[in-house]
């Protein structure tokens, strides 16, 4: 590979390059179009205000909502902030599942403290939420369920359209955090029954630091207690003075999203499935982690036996990864997603998560792959456990586990 070619970014779940057709859109709003959208007194914030219009309507329109019903925020992390506590203004009840984004459990575990109630409900070994599940787990007390649509970690799709149907029948709000979904696989509120859904401007090839809530306005109509007092911008919900750039940047990342999804998931799937045959062809001793077909297109979580991901992420430094592990308080923990699919410690420790993204290339993919197999290979030839890995693991296989008790110096 052209060695100008890299470093290659393959960690497209973390974050995105903003799509330069995106940039465009923005700039004339941080100079000459620098109005406040709320002021709409002159042409200056008028101006500002019918561009913030404008990407309302195009961030509506890729979840089939009402324009009106659109909350901009910060970000993902925000808009389920947002969600979660303006429900629970009177605490409640709150189910939820354990592969949530932090930004939902973290904010789950803060309600606990002022007096809400909140089931995480198990998964199974795909990282799967079972709607029977959610249905056993409402109680006369439940106030709210909130159920990602994609997995960041394992990109699992949860059956968000049972879930949603049981909300409706029993008269429960539904929030969904599709930070991970919008944009990659068709979003619908309608036909999905949501009453919330979370949104990021960067994880769509928008800028950083812009979000949105969905918040249904009828059928039923959801009332959210507010985070910030002021101004009352965005129907009280969101005061603040509107990042004008940044959501204008958001509407057309949204639009490009609306417009491109068939082509760029059939492409993201393609180069994934390449990768991966190449790396289960390639070595032995390896995990799919996730659902092998209810997954995003452009995720892939591999457990390398033997291997920790850490050393796999160092060994190739030219190639942006993400690892199964996670520093909490100076030590590595397993992540608690892949723990939840009931993986040893040991495997969890081996995973590594590839996002392909819109600029990765089929060039990359064949690097990346010929790079990992090599990289696997030579830390297995290191590691004192090599002999014992071929007879333990006489063929590629998902779904394997290994309880060697293996000890690890992390
Ligand atoms: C990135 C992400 C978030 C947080 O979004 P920010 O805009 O970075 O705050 C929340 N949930 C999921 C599933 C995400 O992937």
């Amino acid at each position: 590979m052209d060695k100008t070619m890299l470093p290659i970014f393959m960690d497209n779940h973390s974050t995105t390059p903003v799509d330069p057709r995106v940039l465009q859109e923005m700039l004339p709003y941080f100079t000459e179009r620098f109005g406040n959208a709320a002021s709409k007194n002159h042409s200056f914030g008028r101006e500002a205000e019918k561009a913030v219009n404008h990407a309302r309507g195009q961030v509506a329109h890729l979840i089939n909502c009402d324009p009106s019903e659109i909350i901009f925020t910060s970000g993902g992390t925000e808009s389920d902030n947002i969600a979660l506590k303006g429900i629970a203004g009177k605490p409640g009840h709150i189910i939820t599942a354990m592969t949530e984004h932090k930004a939902v459990l973290d904010t789950a575990k803060r309600l606990e403290k002022t007096g809400s109630e909140v089931t995480y409900l198990p998964v199974d070994s795909d990282g799967l939420v079972n709607p029977a599940d959610v249905l056993a787990a409402i109680t006369s007390k439940t106030i709210l369920i909130s159920i990602m649509m994609a997995n960041n970690e394992i990109g699992t799709l949860q059956p968000i359209s049972e879930i949603g149907k049981i909300a409706k029948e029993k008269g429960v709000f539904f929030h969904t955090d599709a930070a991970q979904a919008v944009g990659k696989i068709p979003v619908d509120v309608q036909a999905m029954g949501m009453d919330l859904l979370a949104l990021s401007a960067h994880k769509i090839y928008g800028p950083k630091g812009v979000g949105a809530l969905y918040v249904r306005r009828k059928n039923p109509k959801v009332t959210l207690t507010p985070l910030f007092d002021g101004g009352g911008h965005e129907r009280g919900c969101r005061s603040g003075t509107l990042n004008v750039p940044g959501i204008v940047g958001f509407g057309k990342a949204c639009e490009i999203c609306e417009r491109e999804i068939p082509y760029e998931s059939a492409r993201l799937e393609t180069m994934r499935e390449r990768l991966k045959a190449m790396l289960f062809q390639g070595l032995s001793a390896i995990i799919l982690n996730g659902h092998p077909t209810k997954r995003l297109p452009n995720n892939l979580n591999i457990s390398f036996a033997h291997v920790e991901g850490e050393s796999l992420m160092m060994d190739i430094p030219e190639i942006a990864l993400s690892s199964g592990s996670a520093c909490t308080a100076g030590s590595l923990e397993p992540s608690y997603v892949l723990r939840a699919l009931g993986i040893s410690n040991e495997m969890a420790y081996g995973a590594i998560r590839i996002g392909l993204g819109r600029f990765n290339t089929d060039q990359e993919v064949e690097y990346a792959g010929e790079r990992i197999i090599k990289s696997v290979n030579k830390l297995r030839a290191l590691s004192p456990l090599n002999e014992t890995t071929a007879s333990l693991y006489p063929s590629p296989s998902r779904g394997g586990q290994v309880g060697m008790g293996l000890t690890y110096n992390m």
